[in-house]
């Protein structure tokens, strides 16, 4: 197997996860709404449901797609992995969602 091959075969296992990441959060967010609803039927306070990562999917400029988590203020692109990861600073694909 080439190596490109190899590569390839990372990139695509990669973009099958994020989908799959994805997908769960959606499944995730309407099971706390629904979680939310009997709670607040219940009289119970929805603040007991803990806050889940906020991740959303941005096409980039160069038809790629970066995963963008807006709770950890994370992105998967290039400029936000090698610059910015561990400061403060965020990436054209946060700020479009901050
Ligand atoms: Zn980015």
């Amino acid at each position: 197997m080439q190596n490109d091959d190899i590569l390839e075969d990372i990139r695509n296992d990669i973009k099958r996860l994020e989908n799959e990441i994805i997908e769960l959060n959606q499944q995730l967010k309407a099971c706390k709404e629904r979680l939310n609803r009997k709670q607040r039927i219940l009289g119970l306070s929805k603040n007991d449901v803990p806050e889940k990562d906020d991740i959303l999917k941005v096409p980039g400029s160069s038809g790629n797609e970066y995963i963008v988590n807006l709770t950890r203020k994370t992105c998967t692109c290039a400029d936000w992995q090698y610059r910015k990861a561990g400061t403060q600073e965020t990436c054209k694909h946060l700020e479009m969602h901050l």
